[in-house]
């Protein structure tokens, strides 16, 4: 453990550092009533009256840390809460609280797991609305009671396993115990796949999703982000190769968190910073969660016009070889052409059957499923898929328990409880008495 002492009485600031209106002071520990009974808004060894305020009294196992613990609601001036604080200092077994401690003295005592503190981090980094719904489920436990329940079904189902390796020559026992396994394994597995293969909409949800504008030069790429910001973020201008490196604005779409990468045009180059700038933007591409590629539509009708079978393709390869069936299509500075022409231009497109209409939808119903959120969950959850196929494809039975145990292992760490005792004991609960 990182931390100094788990014996000691912990006690934080909890608001922001700063002047304002109350502050509040958390204390955590065993000896916590002594800060409350001390009447700590007293000073305990001088008498001196710091402030006067409200204390909250949590007594454990019921609090946040499973610890008794108190808050003090003070007044929110710079020299009462240094006061506060030290007064707690100059009381024997207490100390200043590391960073994250009253949160890793929850999880020691089992308040919350792994995933739920996650939530709570994402919950007050959460910067729209979609964001903290999501955070909010988890810090509540959405997804530690999904890997909680599988997790208790592969325990239960090792420890059927185990007794039919342990006690084989027990007729009663082996009667059709193996293929229940199977079956309920089965089950699991395809949940577990249903899981996994989410689109990845929460992590996409919690990290933002990433838009990126590209096109050739000169097309509007960079006002069509100022259109989006509502304001001038980027700089707009005749001069074709303005933008060189990518600029990003963050932007709160209906509540959800969006990140719109503004690239330099793809054209073909020698000036140095100008091929840095589109090596740049083709790098922002791969990462994208969805691509918007904005063309002139003066210079599509111009050549899908022409004859030229060389340009029948969209303007010029480096635009073409960028674009995939994630690609939005936005044909920009149709104030330029005619009523005519733009809708023998549109004709074109639905003649080429252009395919544009590829979109990612995040519906609210979908966002009520405990979704995962980070790829430590993806990774452990891939692993523990692994195990099961392996237990499945095993035709030896010890070693299709071990696949099993390493499946559960896998899930443990995903909530931090990783308990290999879990597994003896239900064995013994069930099967070893009077044995
Ligand atoms: P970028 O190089 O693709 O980022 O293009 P800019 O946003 O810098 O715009 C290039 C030029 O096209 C500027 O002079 C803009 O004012 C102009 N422009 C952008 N969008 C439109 C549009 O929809 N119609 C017209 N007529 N001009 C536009
Ligand atoms: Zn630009």
């Amino acid at each position: 453990n990182k931390f100094s002492s788990q014996q000691d009485t912990i006690f934080a600031l909890s608001t922001a550092q700063g002047k304002a209106g109350i502050a509040i002071i958390r204390v955590s520990g065993s000896k916590t009533s002594e800060a409350t009974t001390n009447r700590l808004i007293i000073h305990p060894v001088t008498g001196e009256m710091l402030d006067h305020g409200l204390v909250l009294w949590f007594p454990g196992p019921n609090s946040y840390t499973g610890e008794d613990v108190a808050e003090f609601h003070i007044h929110g001036g710079i020299s009462i809460i240094s006061g506060v604080l030290a007064a707690l200092g100059s009381i024997e077994g207490f100390r200043h609280a590391e960073r994250g401690e009253f949160t890793r003295r929850a999880f020691d005592n089992d308040k919350l797991d792994l995933t739920e503190i996650e939530g709570l981090a994402d919950l007050l980094n959460a910067e729209t609305e979609v964001q903290r719904r999501q955070a909010l489920r988890q810090a509540q436990g959405s997804l530690k009671n999904l890997y909680e329940t599988w997790k208790k079904q592969l325990i239960e189902n090792t420890a059927l396993i185990e007794a039919v390796i342990d006690f084989s020559e027990d007729e009663n026992i082996e009667d059709g115990i193996f293929e229940q396994v199977v079956a309920r394994i089965k089950q699991i597995l395809s949940m577990m796949i249903d899981h996994v293969n989410d689109g990845r909409r929460g992590e996409i949800l919690r990290d933002g999703i990433h838009v990126t504008l590209f096109g050739p030069p000169n097309v509007g790429k960079s006002s069509f982000l100022n259109c989006l910001a509502q304001r001038q973020a980027v700089i707009v201008s005749p001069i074709p190769g303005t933008t060189r490196d990518v600029i990003e604005i963050s932007l709160n779409i209906g509540g959800y968190p969006v990140i719109i990468g503004d690239t330099a045009g793809l054209r073909q180059s020698d000036d140095i910073v100008e091929i840095e700038g589109i090596k740049r933007a083709k790098d922002r591409m791969l990462s994208a969660d969805i691509k918007i590629c904005i063309l002139s539509s003066v210079e599509v009708l111009k050549s899908l016009s022409s004859n030229n079978e060389n340009s029948r393709g969209i303007i010029n390869p480096l635009i073409n070889e960028s674009m995939d069936k994630s690609t939005f299509l936005v044909l920009n500075k149709s104030d330029l052409l005619s009523a005519s022409d733009l809708s023998h231009l549109l004709y074109m497109f639905f003649y080429l059957n252009y395919k544009s209409a590829y979109y990612v939808r995040y519906d609210n119903s979908a966002s009520q499923v405990a979704l995962i959120t980070q790829s430590r969950h993806r990774e452990n959850l891939i692993n523990c898929i692994h195990g099961l196929q392996n237990f499945l494809a095993q035709k030896d039975i010890v070693l299709a328990a071990e696949e099993l145990r390493y499946a559960t292992n896998a899930l443990g760490r995903i909530t931090g409880r990783i308990e290999v005792d879990e597994i003896l004991d239900v064995i013994f609960e069930r099967f070893c008495i009077g044995k």
